[in-house]
């Protein structure tokens, strides 16, 4: 394993690296407190089993976590449902948009996956159940900063209502999956927490310490909590690989080779089975809606450090 030395040195490089891609790809426009962030932006952060971190560039700058939640959020409700959540939404790629519409049809209200918004929303109605959204958003919340060790991990509010104003197609995805019986709670509550949880705002050093508990069989080395169970942690990872890059995850496999889930706020939360937890960000999106230079730079980062699971 690279040491701390060798891990900031090769951080630095990285984002180095990655100076002339900055302001490549296009930035989420769906919302206005998304689209007028500054496309030229990029941060990495790499938090090792012993707490040590090494981080480079915009790394302390916070940023919409968008689908990243989505990982968190099927912690909760694995450790909630278990197997009876795999009933509701099941683990296979999509190969199709994150939103389509046409897939839930086919499949009978079933999602393919926890990670597309459909199956989201399946994962967010979990979380829920027998809550009030109020108390399920601050259960999020709680749970992210508990593992990021950090009270400041906070909700940005003008990104949930926008999400909130624009929301129509998860809104109809909702409808949809509660016409298919499989959604318990009111389509307007799960939405309103789906809406919250993706408007979580973390930097890059905040969120590689949420995810280091996936590196370890569950456990959070620094808190000393078992988040999940070993199993279930190998399991989130799988998805994590198969589908947590929209319809571009076997690229992401193929050119990085580590668990990760993107968000269109530009995220990327990587995980480095043993080892670490890695966030990188930069805001402008490839064609699937990832982050084009935050790939990249997975990318170098696996190159230099050997850290593939291949
Ligand atoms: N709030 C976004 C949506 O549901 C999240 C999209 C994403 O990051 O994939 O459309």
């Amino acid at each position: 394993m690279a040491d701390k030395e060798d891990l900031d040195a090769i951080v630095a490089q990285v984002a180095a690296e990655m100076r002339p891609h900055l302001g490549e790809g296009k930035v989420a426009d769906y919302i206005p407190a998304l689209a007028r962030v500054d496309p030229r932006q990029f941060g990495i952060a790499v938090v090792t089993s012993d707490g040590a971190v090494a981080s480079a560039g915009d790394a302390e700058t916070p940023f919409s976590v968008q689908s990243v939640s989505k990982v968190f959020t099927l912690t909760l409700a694995i450790n909630r449902l278990d197997e009876a959540l795999w009933t509701r939404v099941g683990r296979e790629p999509s190969g199709s948009r994150f939103n389509s519409i046409v897939q839930l049809e086919q499949e009978k209200g079933v999602p393919r996956n926890p990670f597309i918004n459909a199956g989201a929303l399946v994962v967010t109605d979990a979380v829920l159940a027998g809550a009030r959204p109020a108390e399920a958003i601050a259960d999020i919340a709680g749970f992210m900063r508990r593992l990021a060790l950090d009270e400041t991990v906070a909700i940005d509010a003008e990104v949930a209502a926008s999400e909130q104003d624009t929301g129509f197609r998860n809104a109809s995805l909702a409808n949809f999956l509660r016409a298919f019986d499989n959604l318990n709670s009111p389509v307007e509550e799960v939405l309103e927490v789906y809406f919250n949880q993706c408007a979580l705002s973390m930097n890059c050093r905040q969120l590689a310490r949420a995810g280091l508990f996936l590196a370890h069989g569950g456990l959070d080395p620094l808190n000393r909590i078992q988040v999940t169970s070993p199993e279930r942690t190998r399991r989130i990872n799988a998805i994590m690989m198969t589908c947590g890059h929209y319809d571009a995850s076997g690229e992401f496999a193929y050119r990085v080779g580590l668990p990760g889930k993107s968000g269109v706020g530009g995220g990327i939360l990587a995980i480095a089975p043993r080892r670490a937890a890695i966030a990188v960000w930069s805001p402008g999106l490839c064609e699937a809606g990832n982050s084009l230079v935050g790939a990249l730079a997975l990318r170098r980062f696996v190159a230099l450090t050997g850290w593939s699971v291949f």
